[in-house]
């Protein structure tokens, strides 16, 4: 901002400086994209480790826009929470996902299960269960099959979040702990949720075999997964050695670029669909 005048008078409101006007630039194009169909999926390979079978796929949000060429969630997902866009967004992910399910299954593919991520957001405006329950009726895609991930800190920060998390235990929904011990880790709620499955966050994943600690905590996760009965799956395997060390600790489910980075559903179908033999 500018100081002019005796007084020092700020000319430009902080709205108007320059990141403030490219925010609102970048809302503005981020509402309509939907409507202008710059929204798609990736999906990226879950695979037991010992096997390579496919167990399921993750649905992960992308946005083209022909200005800003690609960009990250990271970057618009916080910006579509902030907006309110994200329950827009997230019914539009959902549907897609439990769709795309029954195309790949019309074209030969069966993937056992998807998982899709939920904002906090989506859990502040009311039970969602209805939502969910209306898309899986639409599309046909039996409720075992989705799996949605919400992170630790969905759970400690939203007020109800239990009682929704319950709503959809309640019509056969599976939830999975995502980014597992990065966030607030209160382990008393693990016992109180109806959670099949912990995800261990890639950051303890990225050093296992040269940081000791993280190692610790990769095991940790496994041995707690293991005792409360709950699957447990690694993301952001990159190495044969990391997915080793994990096959060796007792946890046989990964995520990563080792096997797959998120790939159109065509990719999808091509890596993964067995043709009959003749
Ligand atoms: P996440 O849910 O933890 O997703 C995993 C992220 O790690 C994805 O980034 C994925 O592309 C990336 N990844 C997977 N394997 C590897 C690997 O081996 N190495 C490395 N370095 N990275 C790997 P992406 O797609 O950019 O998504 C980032 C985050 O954006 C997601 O983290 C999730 O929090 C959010 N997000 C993505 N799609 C959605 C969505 O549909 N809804 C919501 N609410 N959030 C989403
Ligand atoms: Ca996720
Ligand atoms: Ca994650
Ligand atoms: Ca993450």
């Amino acid at each position: 901002a500018k100081a002019r005048g005796r007084n020092g008078y700020q000319f430009y409101a902080p709205s108007m400086t320059g990141e403030g006007v490219e925010r609102l630039r970048l809302e503005a194009m981020l509402r309509r994209s939907i409507d202008k169909n710059e929204i798609f999926l990736n999906y990226q390979p879950q695979v037991e480790i010992d096997s390579g079978r496919l167990i399921g796929v993750e649905a992960l949000v992308r946005w083209h826009n022909p200005e800003l060429g690609n960009v990250t969630p990271v970057r618009f997902i916080p910006l579509a929470e902030d907006t309110g866009f994200i329950n827009q967004l997230g019914k539009w992910v959902l549907e897609e996902a439990c769709r795309q399910m029954i195309r790949w299954e019309r074209a030969g593919l069966h993937v056992a299960k998807i998982a899709v991520n939920l904002s906090v957001k989506q859990f502040e405006r009311g039970s969602i269960v209805n939502m969910v329950a209306d898309i899986l009726q639409e599309t046909g895609l039996a409720p075992q099959r989705l799996q949605l991930e919400v992170t630790e800190s969905v759970i400690m920060n939203t007020g109800d979040a239990l009682v929704f998390i319950n709503d959809l235990h309640s019509i056969g929904v599976g939830l999975a702990i995502d980014d597992f011990g990065t966030g607030y880790s209160s382990l008393a709620y693990l016992k109180q949720l109806p959670v099949q499955t912990l995800k261990i966050d890639r950051s303890f994943i990225k050093d296992i075999s040269t940081d000791v600690n993280d190692e610790a905590i990769a095991i940790a996760i496994i041995q707690l997964g293991k005792s409360m009965n709950l699957s447990v799956i690694a993301e952001g395997v990159e190495t044969e050695e990391q997915a080793a060390f994990l096959l060796r600790h007792g946890c046989n489910q990964a995520q990563g670029y080792l096997y797959s980075r998120p790939e159109l559903p065509e990719s999808i179908l091509a890596r993964w669909h067995a043709p009959a033999r003749l």
